[in-house]
């Protein structure tokens, strides 16, 4: 389960680096970093990056209501075209976590892909249990940490 963030304590004029928006919200710098590859906007190019209140409240909306959304299992929500979207040639990529998930102690994964239309990172999180589904539905170029046993 993941907790709700607190949208309403960010200032909508305000910028904030990312370590001031990971005290504020209680997630970790690099959570935020993540969210800047998801699509978080900056309103600089280099470091310290500073992202303006609205930006932020804007993307954790998006964000939260993405996950009510329901994709279809060959689909990701691109934060661009802010639609669900296939990834490009139907291609993905899956990083496998150390972390595991459940009570069957599944490796966590993040599938990751090219959104067809603006070929921004998309991806999506699932676990070891569905990688035959995934294979399935997916062409896979390339599956990183997956078990040399
Ligand atoms: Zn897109």
């Amino acid at each position: 389960m993941s907790k709700t963030l607190k949208l309403r304590l960010i200032k909508k004029r305000e910028s904030y680096s990312f370590k001031q928006i990971s005290e504020l919200l209680c997630v970790h710098q690099r959570t935020v970093q993540a969210w800047k590859q998801e699509g978080l906007k900056t309103i600089n190019d280099s470091k310290p990056f500073l992202v303006m209140g609205y930006d932020l409240q804007e993307f954790l909306n998006q964000k939260q209501q993405n996950r009510k959304c329901t994709l279809q299992e060959n689909e990701f929500y691109c934060m661009k075209c802010r639609k669900a979207v296939k990834s490009l040639n139907n291609e993905v990529c899956i990083e496998v976590s150390t972390k595991t998930i459940g009570k069957h102690g599944f490796k966590a994964l993040t599938v990751k892909g090219y959104c067809e239309f603006c070929n921004s990172l998309v991806n999506k999180f699932s676990h070891e249990g569905k990688l035959e589904e995934i294979k399935n539905t997916f062409n896979i170029v390339n599956l990183r940490g997956l078990g040399h046993e």
